[in-house]
């Protein structure tokens, strides 16, 4: 049986980002590293925004940005000036190539295309089993998500950001290919919060998005019939799909990190990183992929299991913000629309990314949570406390 130092469990954004971040932190040239994935990570299976401000090394593989965001209800439209942010497109195939190409030139880490069955931690070594091959490591980076521990509990609600999004191209010059709609709520609500995504890359091309925070997915009619009642409404009658995608991204204050033991950690969404109120996972992981790779550098040169990974998560204040947004958002899910627009309509749209990024001090806190509806947010406080 093949023995490594490290074995990722699953090779997609979490654990791509992380070995990206130790190969160029130059410190684990001596550690032997294999990437498992039942998928080659070969096509554009996702597209990824973010918003930043300032330049980063995913620069080069950016195919879009906008400065200016729409926000939009059945009662108002407003353009936010996001400077000094840009929002920030990146297609999922374009990050796999540059974190593949830079490993292929790294003798001590393997990509090997094969489904995990299992995965557990025997005393000092792990066991990694594949359909076809067993492997030991010393160390697991787990990214594959099973949803069945957080169903199989009722703390922490559970919504899901779900949705289908069309890239189309149409005959008619429609779309303003400087403003992102971020938030669309002028489509019917049906008892949940439900928004329209429209990502335009030029006059007539768009990535497309029937967006819900909620419980339960829907059927895939549901979601494109959303999709072409928008499109009539935005004055198109010819076009083509040229791509689509879609995504079901838990949102949760779940206490994922307590899964982890001293010698498997769990990482992306299966890690909770993944921002709990909004389903946003990209910027999240870019810090977290660098904080733990700091984590285990602190440790290369003695043994490792002198590396704790129990250790590794702290808890903060925006994960008690989060939980008490979701505590709302799960009880009244058809007030999610208000909630939002109230944070959008007059706040400080800089202020808000900065605090989603979980960057602002107490005082700007308290700027931002004083847009939302008060009674909804205290109440779910008390019911919290006691
Ligand atoms: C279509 C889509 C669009 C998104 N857009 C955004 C966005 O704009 N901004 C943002 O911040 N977030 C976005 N997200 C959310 C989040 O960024 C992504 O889901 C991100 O890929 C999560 O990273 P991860 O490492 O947790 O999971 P993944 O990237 O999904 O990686 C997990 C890997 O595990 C593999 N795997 C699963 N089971 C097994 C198994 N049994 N054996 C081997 N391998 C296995 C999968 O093939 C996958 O490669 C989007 C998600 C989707 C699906």
């Amino acid at each position: 049986m093949q023995h490594y130092h490290y074995i990722f469990t699953g090779s997609g954004l979490s654990a791509l980002m992380t070995v990206y971040e130790m190969i160029l932190s130059g410190k684990f040239t001596d550690k032997t590293i294999l990437l498992l994935d039942e998928n080659p990570k070969k096509s554009n299976d996702r597209t990824w925004c973010f918003w930043d401000n300032k330049p980063s090394k995913f620069d080069k593989i950016i195919s879009k940005k906008w400065n200016v965001a729409l926000f939009a209800d059945e009662n108002f439209k407003r353009n936010l000036d996001l400077n000094p942010y840009n929002y920030n497109m990146i297609r999922g195939l374009d990050f796999y190539n540059m974190v593949f190409d830079l490993i292929s030139k790294q003798d001590n880490i393997h990509f090997v295309n094969q489904k995990v069955t299992s995965f557990e931690e025997l005393g000092n070594h792990c066991i990694v089993k594949t359909e076809t091959e067993n492997y030991t490591c010393n160390k697991i980076f787990n990214s594959i998500y099973n949803p069945e521990i957080v169903k199989n509990q009722t703390k922490y609600p559970l919504l899901s950001q779900h949705f289908i999004g069309w890239f189309i191209k149409s005959k008619e010059e429609v779309f303003d290919k400087n403003i992102a709609s971020f938030m669309d709520f002028s489509v019917e609500q049906r008892g949940n919060t439900r928004f329209m995504y429209v990502l335009p890359t030029s006059s007539t091309e768009a990535l497309i998005e029937y967006t819900l925070f909620s419980e339960d997915l829907l059927s895939k009619e549901e979601y494109e019939n959303e999709i072409q009642d928008y499109i009539k409404k935005l004055g198109i009658s010819d076009y083509e799909i040229v791509e689509k995608e879609q995504g079901n991204i838990p949102m949760t204050s779940f206490k994922f990190w307590k899964h982890n033991t001293q010698n498997i950690i769990n990482i992306g969404s299966a890690g909770g990183w993944t921002k709990a109120s909004t389903g946003f996972t990209f910027k999240n992981t870019t810090k977290k992929a660098k904080q733990l790779v700091r984590y285990l550098s602190q440790n290369t040169s003695r043994a490792l299991s002198a590396t704790d990974f129990r250790k590794f998560h702290k808890v903060d204040k925006f994960w008690f913000y989060d939980l008490l947004f979701l505590d709302v958002l799960s009880r009244r899910n058809d007030l999610g629309s208000k909630v939002f627009s109230s944070l959008f309509q007059k706040g400080n749209p800089t202020l808000i990314f900065k605090f989603l990024d979980e960057e602002t001090s107490f005082w700007e806190d308290l700027q931002v949570i004083w847009k939302c509806p008060k009674r909804l947010f205290v109440k779910a406080l008390f019911r919290r406390i006691l």
